[in-house]
């Protein structure tokens, strides 16, 4: 793939002005009314002038210092048209992804799938592990796959096995940081993490006040969700993530922004184009992958770390 299909005349052209995203999704086969069975209210019709909306928003953020921005993309673990898609708009935009796999849906042909659309020699995936089988755990209260209800030990080998399978497929290519399902785990998951080498975490909270003693785990945060959205009232939602979009981009540290492209619609898709292009040209961020977050020197640009 690359950019070829993209047809070879304008390779460079898309390169430098954004991409066609009607194309990308054309050549996916993905028809305009495409929407998954669950999508959120947001994402199902566009919004009248969403796209001068959305400039409106964001260039008022020009003023600002360049901010920092990174994309996590979670639920991965087969291809298909909606992963394609995806990994084809950030790749035109020349965007790194992270994204976060869940092991056990991995199989040969499975795996074979996602490297068709983001290459293992490609630098712009940041593969790395999203808990072992994504399954609730909790009895009561929120869903977590590594809560307080799941036994140290029955957490330590889930983590520990998904560990070893992610090794023995990604090799070099993956990524220490573990992003557990429902951005949530209990205090004792970070330090097995720890114990088992992660160097970091992404989570949506920061790290719970007062931990001893503290750890070395950097926490990767993703705060503005755009796929798992609840709300349904469409319109107010769309201004909803204006609003948490400028909020982040005010603020300091880097803007980590989560993604679930099997509840992308047509409108999602470009929505999420259009974004990429107004970051990258008109607020020209700087756009982050989970290893150079990971490498970061100062913890305090870096990532939102344990105070
Ligand atoms: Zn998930």
């Amino acid at each position: 793939m690359g950019f070829s299909m993209l047809g070879a005349t304008c390779e460079k052209d898309h390169y430098d002005l954004g991409t066609d995203v009607d194309h990308i999704l054309r050549e996916m086969s993905l028809p305009r009314h495409f929407r998954p069975r669950q999508h959120a209210a947001v994402w199902h019709s566009p919004l009248h002038s969403w796209r001068d909306h959305l400039m409106a928003s964001l260039s008022a953020c020009e003023s600002n210092p360049i901010p920092s921005v990174y994309f996590r993309a979670d639920d991965i673990g087969a291809g298909g048209r909606a992963f394609r898609a995806l990994c084809q708009i950030f790749r035109s935009h020349g965007v790194p992804l992270a994204l976060s796999v869940v092991p056990a849906w991995l199989s040969d042909v499975r795996g074979k799938q996602l490297f068709e659309a983001a290459p293992l020699e490609e630098p712009l995936w940041g593969w790395h592990q999203h808990g072992w089988r994504h399954v609730n755990w909790e009895r009561s209260g929120k869903k977590s796959e590594f809560g307080e209800q799941r036994p140290l030990e029955k957490q330590w080998k889930d983590i520990w096995q998904g560990q070893n399978k992610m090794r023995g497929i990604f090799n070099d290519h993956l990524v220490n940081v573990f992003t557990p399902p429902w951005n949530r785990l209990s205090n004792s998951t970070l330090r097995i993490l720890q114990e088992l080498g992660f160097e970091g975490v992404s989570l949506e909270k920061v790290f719970p006040r007062g931990l001893r003693p503290p750890l070395s785990l950097k926490n990767l945060r993703v705060t503005v969700d755009l796929h798992t959205r609840k709300a349904r009232d469409a319109q107010q939602d769309f201004f909803d993530i204006s609003d948490e979009l400028t909020g982040s981009l005010s603020k300091r540290e880097p803007v980590g922004v989560m993604l679930h492209h099997q509840r992308m619609t047509y409108f999602a898709f470009e929505y999420l184009d259009e974004l990429l292009r107004i970051l990258r040209t008109t607020l020209k961020a700087q756009f982050l992958s989970f290893k150079d977050i990971l490498h970061q020197e100062n913890d305090e640009q870096a990532c939102s770390s344990l105070r």
